[in-house]
């Protein structure tokens, strides 16, 4: 009976024992967590390494066994942190900062008085554990907030060269419609007297010759103009008048008027409409600019007496027409690229005429209709080149 009282009350002694150290041993590790966990805290609160460093190292001292004499110092590159009363001491630990492999620091623990021995020195197996863990945490935090400073930056001058290009372009923008507006003042009086003397010599030999300035004044007008919708295409849209029209009316008057200049290039121009009476939403003069431009471009690109056609496909929705041509084609690299402002085609045998802008400003005609523009062409057979107008909901006006 006695024996078991004081095989009872070692048992005891040793179960207060194991809890005391189980319990010491949580307290550490609770310690260590909220050193680590403090110092993640410190990203979440600040992106300077500065700060992220100077309030981890007031986080370190409190998680080794004995804080009230342990002090820190955190150095990475040309940064150095000191805990609070810091000095350093012979009894020191240390572990290396790497910054994407890269040595750029360290961070050391100092005990400021000696302590009986244990793993390391004074110092527990668990707290090398730490420091390590503490080292390669800061590691990872100093990458991080680089690679975001980095991106920063980029973003930043990317920003401003974005600013830089913007004013740039309107500085271009401003200068082209000064310039248009410089041109257009005498070629509107160029146009209207030149005119006046067409009539008056409508009988007389030089009737020829003055025909030749009307026309090629009215051919530079045409040019400032598109130049004019191109520039409006690219900060706004141009200005379309939509309305509900038959396809035969917008498209018969202007193929009537071109017909003269098929004639003399020596080309045959031909008309299919599938349904003169269907109803489109569209601006009659925009409609007459696009086709102008494509038949313009088939002519000087068709070959010697050959033939131009349109055609119109009539669908539940829109109407496609198509500007058909059987000239030299264009390559498929290009075919994107026709429909860029100021795009011309490196092919010599193209010649050397135009700005680049017809199909540009169609494009920018064509999706103020709110219709799509495209192409296709079997290069050395011709090319086609089609668009869509909307048909309206009244279907037929006629
Ligand atoms: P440009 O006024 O220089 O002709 P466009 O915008 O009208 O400008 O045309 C751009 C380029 O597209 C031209 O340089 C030419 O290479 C090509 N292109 C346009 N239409 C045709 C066509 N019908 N056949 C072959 N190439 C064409």
């Amino acid at each position: 009976m006695k024996n078991e009282k004081i095989y009872r009350a070692a048992f005891d002694a040793k179960q207060d024992e194991t809890y005391d150290l189980i319990l010491d041993k949580l307290t550490e590790r609770i310690k260590e967590l909220n050193c680590l966990y403090g110092i993640s805290r410190l990203v979440e609160t600040t992106s300077s390494i500065e700060e992220i460093l100077g309030g981890a190292v007031e986080l370190i001292p409190k998680a080794w066994h004995y804080p009230e004499i342990t002090r820190a110092r955190i150095r990475l590159k040309d940064f150095e942190f000191e805990s609070d009363g810091f000095s350093e001491s012979p009894w020191k630990q240390s572990e290396d900062i790497r910054v994407d492999g890269e040595k750029r620091g360290n961070v050391e623990v100092f005990y400021l008085e000696d302590r009986p021995g244990r793993d390391e020195g004074p110092f527990l197996r668990e707290e090398r554990d730490l420091i390590h863990a503490i080292a390669e945490r800061l590691g990872h935090i100093v990458s991080r907030v680089e690679a975001g400073n980095r991106l920063e930056a980029l973003y930043t001058s990317e920003k401003n060269l974005r600013r830089e290009l913007q004013e740039e372009m309107q500085n271009r923008v401003e200068f082209t419609r000064r310039l248009i507006h410089e041109l257009k003042t005498p070629i509107t009086s160029l146009l209207a007297t030149s005119q006046l003397l067409c009539e008056e010599l409508e009988s007389h030999k030089l009737g020829r010759l003055s025909t030749y300035v009307y026309e090629n004044a009215a051919r530079m007008n045409a040019r400032i103009d598109e130049l004019h919708d191109i520039i409006k295409g690219e900060i706004g849209t141009p200005d379309v008048d939509l309305k509900a029209v038959k396809l035969g009316d917008i498209l018969r008057s202007p193929l009537e008027e071109m017909n003269s200049l098929a004639e003399t290039s020596g080309i045959e121009l031909r008309l299919y409409i599938d349904d003169e009476h269907v109803s489109v939403r569209a601006d009659a003069s925009r409609v007459r600019q696009i086709l102008s431009n494509l038949l313009n471009n088939a002519f000087k690109y068709a070959s010697g007496n050959g033939t131009v056609e349109v055609h119109t496909k009539t669908s539940a929705d829109m109407v496609t027409i198509e500007v058909k041509d059987d000239g030299p084609g264009i390559a498929e690299e290009e075919r994107n690229k026709i429909f860029e402002s100021y795009y011309r085609s490196p092919d010599k045998a193209k010649g050397s005429h135009g700005l680049g802008i017809g199909l540009a400003l169609c494009k920018v005609l064509v999706t103020a209709h709110g219709g799509t523009i495209w192409v296709k062409s079997a290069p050395g057979k011709g090319s086609s080149f089609f668009f869509t107008l909307k048909r309206t909901a009244e279907g037929y006006t006629a």
